[in-house]
């Protein structure tokens, strides 16, 4: 769990590409993947989208939920991407009473506080970059490709201490691995909660049957067994082959 953070493109260009903001014409949109080990938890970018734009992805009334997308040219002016951290079962514990669905109750806390401090509709709160990390609310914030608009909040009033605390390590770090990441123009929108599902249906590991339903077969990501489209589709592909084959190719 985490934001969604997005730069210009322009920046992102010419910090990757190292030129003056106008890339060669045979480059694609600049990508960028960060990773930092913070104090007790690793914090990385996401689904990474140059040219692309924020979206509204919430599955509920009362709920706010961003994700990235980017059109096949990445020709939006804006660069995107997750900036995550992981959730440990330890974290959660006054949700621990919900049993195994303890993580989507968690989500949807996080989710519904971004939806009431944000204006109850689908604006998300958003802070820029430096004043996240120093504490301070932000007095204005720029443009972004998010469409139904942001509102400028402290996140660390949204966001659990743990993910505020690893994301503000791994936003200093960033600011050394790519000089000129770290800056106010970047605005942070929040919350980035869907990376991948917070519960896992059981199954068994050689048929991929569940363990107690016979002719259910639990795939891809709602099940718990994938993050993404690729591995969403080899694991559908790989539960086929068990069904038709017998056995699931290496
Ligand atoms: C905005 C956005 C951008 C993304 N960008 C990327 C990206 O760039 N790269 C990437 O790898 N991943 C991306 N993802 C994630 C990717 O879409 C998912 O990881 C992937 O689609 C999961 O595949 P799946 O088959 O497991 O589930 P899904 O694609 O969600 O398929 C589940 C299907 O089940 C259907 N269904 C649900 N309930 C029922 C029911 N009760 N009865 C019948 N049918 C039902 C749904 O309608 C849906 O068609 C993105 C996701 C979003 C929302």
């Amino acid at each position: 769990m985490g934001v969604r953070v997005e730069h210009s493109q322009i920046l992102i260009d010419k910090l990757q590409y190292k030129c003056n903001g106008v890339r060669g014409e045979y480059l694609p949109p600049a990508s960028y993947s960060l990773v930092e080990q913070t104090e007790d938890r690793g914090v990385y970018s996401f689904c990474m989208c140059p040219g692309g734009v924020i979206a509204p992805c919430a599955t509920s009334e009362g709920e706010v939920v961003t994700n990235g997308w980017s059109p096949s040219k990445r020709n939006n002016p804006f660069s995107n991407s997750g900036i995550v951290t992981e959730v440990r079962w330890d974290d959660i514990s006054e949700f621990h009473s919900y049993g195994p669905l303890a993580g989507v109750y968690f989500q949807k806390s996080v989710e519904e506080k971004c939806w009431e401090i944000a204006g109850q509709g689908q604006k998300v709160p958003a802070q820029r970059m430096i004043d996240f990390v120093e504490g301070v609310k932000s007095e204005d914030l720029p443009k972004t490709s998010y469409y139904p608009g942001i509102t400028s909040v402290q996140l660390s009033d949204v966001l659990p201490k743990f993910i505020t605390k690893a994301l503000k390590e791994g936003f200093k770090a960033f600011k050394s691995k790519m000089k000129g990441y770290y800056t106010n123009e970047a605005v942070l929108h929040a919350v980035e909660s869907r990376t991948s599902s917070p519960v896992r249906i059981p199954r068994d590991k050689e048929s991929f049957e569940h363990v107690e339903v016979k002719g259910l077969y639990p795939i891809g990501e709602g099940a718990g067994y994938a993050g993404g489209i690729v591995s969403a589709a080899i694991d559908g592909q790989r539960c086929i082959e068990v069904i038709v084959n017998g056995k699931a190719l290496d």
